[in-house]
């Protein structure tokens, strides 16, 4: 077992890097991703009231246009970062969209954590849009801190939710803490390395909790009456004989999980959450680049955008390239290279977000994400260094499931079209498409959302009234080829498949899949892949 007191962070403390955290929320509508997130800002000091996220978001939707989507289905569409600071560390809370449709976006603003937090309803368990996103999260071996939330209702058997993770994600569990009570009982919880019982959380200095003298201890006849307490103390007690202990190379590797349980809303269990997170998250991981692996604490800053936001105030009409710092410290007003063009690109007005308010940021360390103002410079994928010719991977771009023709309803404005179908591509709301025997654009999304986010900021954002058409192809494919010649005979073979996508690389459509197979079959020196790596 890691003893949690050998995890020290005051001597890393000395290197700005070393003290960051930066992570995102992961779990299943409705599972309290909203409310704990306010709650950890609430420790952090960021907000003065709980209840200032939601009523902050609400504030923007209604003074934003293209925001409407967003108001009208319940979802956020936007990516927004969340920086607070608690006991000496520097939190970047990164939210994620939260439809199942935008899981394209979320993969790429996973790619910008270190760490994630696993929130569970205590009495549904592991649900559908939970464990999608888990795999994403283990793709890239991101540890997973779980809080079992909603402790002060009915749940279901702790060791049935702790069972079921490990079968369900195959992910080993160490309960970290054990409620108190469960339900209308449930008093607090109960920390299993250092006996510490925690009540009420509200968040300040003097409840630090209290120690008592193991599962045995007295107090727990007095808090569960009602032969509760018996229940409790053989609870305890398998917990600990019967679970996994917490090993932090597991947990760092992503093999295992620690367990917290709490009630967000009540303010159960959010401090041992955030504890946990300065003491056991690592601080900004080594990101791998084409020619080698770069440390956050390399002195020479570099950085790669994850995503694009075009018209985030419409008075504006600017452009944010949302980047994380992998290494270094990023100054305002720094020459910083754009390793895709080779072009120097002066960073004069790096900006923090707070929700979707923003302020100037005069510096930023590896783990932090700043915005870039842009006007179409910046690309998703794209590498900022100080000189070196480096890029990082695995900012990825999905094969679209849905193609659609744009229909424009007013033929006159086609070269509109065509600026705004270019931005919104570069901004990764949709993947274009441009045949190349000269027929109209076509439009790729991984989900049918996508669309609806499309045409509606077409019309707000563009004056553009678009109609989406089927159209004959199901299916696109980057194809590639060792072999140049090959791939060019392929391509010239068939101008009424072959597309480029925005970066010009070749796409292959088909109509179905059997039209792909069989293609693919005669031409197998191409190969066709579903999923491109921005360069
Ligand atoms: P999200 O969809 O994951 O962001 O979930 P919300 O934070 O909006 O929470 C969904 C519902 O569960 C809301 O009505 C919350 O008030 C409620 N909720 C969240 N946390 C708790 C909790 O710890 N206990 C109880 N009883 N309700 C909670």
């Amino acid at each position: 077992m890691t003893d949690l007191s050998t995890i020290d962070s005051a001597a890393a403390a000395a290197a700005p890097h070393a003290r960051r955290r930066t992570f995102a929320i992961i779990s299943h509508p409705d599972a309290g991703k909203t409310t704990l997130t306010e709650k950890l800002l609430y420790f952090g000091g960021a907000i003065q009231l709980a209840g200032e996220v939601r009523a902050k978001a609400g504030r923007r939707q209604t003074s934003s246009d293209w925001m409407k989507i967003e108001r009208q289905r319940g979802i956020s569409v936007v990516t927004s970062v969340m920086t607070f600071e608690y006991d000496g560390h520097v939190f970047n809370l990164l939210d994620t969209p939260g439809h199942e449709d935008f899981s394209e976006d979320t993969y790429r603003t996973l790619t910008a954590v270190d760490s994630a937090v696993m929130v569970i309803d205590a009495a549904k368990g592991i649900e559908a849009r939970t464990k999608k996103l888990f795999e994403v999260c283990r793709l890239r071996d991101i540890p997973i801190v779980t809080f079992i939330n909603k402790v002060d209702r009915e749940t279901r058997d702790p060791f049935d939710l702790l069972n079921e993770i490990e079968t369900t994600l195959a992910l080993d569990v160490a309960p970290m803490t054990w409620p108190v009570g469960r339900g209308r009982e449930f008093v607090g919880t109960l920390d299993l390395a250092s006996n510490t019982l925690r009540r009420n959380q509200k968040g300040d200095e003097s409840d630090a909790g209290q120690k008592v003298d193991g599962e045995d201890d007295k107090l727990f006849d007095e808090l569960l009456p009602h032969g509760a307490a018996d229940t409790f103390r053989e609870e305890v007690f398998l917990a600990r004989e019967g679970c996994k202990p917490f090993d932090l190379e597991a947990f760092r590797e992503g093999h295992l999980t620690p367990v917290y349980f709490g009630a967000a809303l009540r303010d159960y269990g959010v401090r041992d959450l955030i504890d946990a997170l300065g003491k056991l998250a690592p601080s900004p991981r080594a990101q791998s680049a084409d020619k080698r692996l770069i440390e956050a604490g390399e002195p020479k800053m570099t950085g790669f955008v994850f995503k694009i936001q075009a018209n985030m105030d419409p008075n504006h009409r600017d452009r944010i390239a949302f980047m994380r710092v992998c290494s270094g410290k990023l100054s305002r007003g720094m020459k910083a290279k754009l390793v895709r063009t080779g072009k120097p690109l002066p960073l004069n007005a790096p900006q923090f977000f707070f929700a979707r308010d923003r302020s100037i940021a005069e510096e930023a360390f590896a783990g932090d994400i700043v915005g870039l103002p842009n006007h179409g410079t910046l690309r998703i994928g794209d590498t900022l260094t100080e000189g070196e010719d480096i890029v990082f991977r695995g900012v990825p771009s999905f094969a679209p499931e849905i193609l659609r023709r744009v229909k424009l309803k007013d033929a006159m404005k086609a070269k509109k079209l065509r600026e705004a179908l270019q931005q919104m591509a570069e901004e990764g709301v949709v993947q274009l498409f441009l045949p190349h025997d000269g027929a109209p654009a076509i439009v790729g999304v991984v989900g049918a959302l996508q669309l609806d986010v499309l045409k509606e900021r077409m019309e707000a954002e563009y004056s553009l009234p678009v109609d989406f058409e089927p159209c004959q192809f199901a299916i696109a494919r980057w194809i590639s080829s060792e072999d140049k010649v090959a791939l060019q005979k392929f391509t010239a073979a068939k101008p009424s498949s072959m597309a480029d996508d925005l970066d010009g690389d070749p796409v292959f459509m088909a109509s179905s899949q059997f039209t792909l197979k069989y293609d693919a079959e005669r031409a197998p020196e191409i190969s066709f892949s579903d999923v491109k790596d921005y360069q």
